[in-house]
């Protein structure tokens, strides 16, 4: 069963007129979100998970993260770095594990060219990374 992209909902509120939206995470913008009464930008409340995306853990928790860097603003950026950052530190190392796996994965992705504009620096610095760190890192679980 894979996750839809509706099992995952991003709630939004208008600081100004308290109006509220919801918008699935299959819908992709680069722009803060507007109000639609007064044009004022919104900021997100809250997500919804389905029980059916968590019910598929990794997947469901990728698609919440995903969800996540769709709506985020500034200053959500830095809490959720402070909240992975000041984590217990074999969390930490097991967190960064993860991420390394995803380099190298991007990586893999530079090489065999399957990138386009969208995602071609990342795929590039994930090569390069992984160029310069794949002999030299180690990340033992302690
Ligand atoms: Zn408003």
């Amino acid at each position: 069963m894979k996750v839809h992209p509706k099992d995952v909902v991003v709630h939004y509120e208008c600081p100004k007129c308290g109006e509220r939206k919801a918008v699935y995470l299959g819908v992709v913008w680069t722009e803060p979100t507007k109000c639609v009464k007064c044009e004022e930008n919104m900021y997100v409340e809250s997500f919804d998970v389905s029980e059916r995306a968590l019910s598929e853990k990794g997947e469901g928790v990728a698609r919440l993260l995903m969800s996540y860097v769709n709506a985020f603003h500034l200053s959500d950026e830095k809490e959720f770095i402070n909240g992975c950052v000041y984590e217990h530190r074999t969390l930490q190392q097991n967190l960064f594990r993860m991420i390394y796996k995803m380099i190298q994965e991007w990586a893999k992705m530079s090489i065999d060219g399957r990138f386009d504009l969208r995602n071609e620096g990342t795929v590039n610095a994930c090569r390069k990374i992984v160029t310069i760190l794949d002999r030299e890192i180690a990340l033992p679980f302690i």
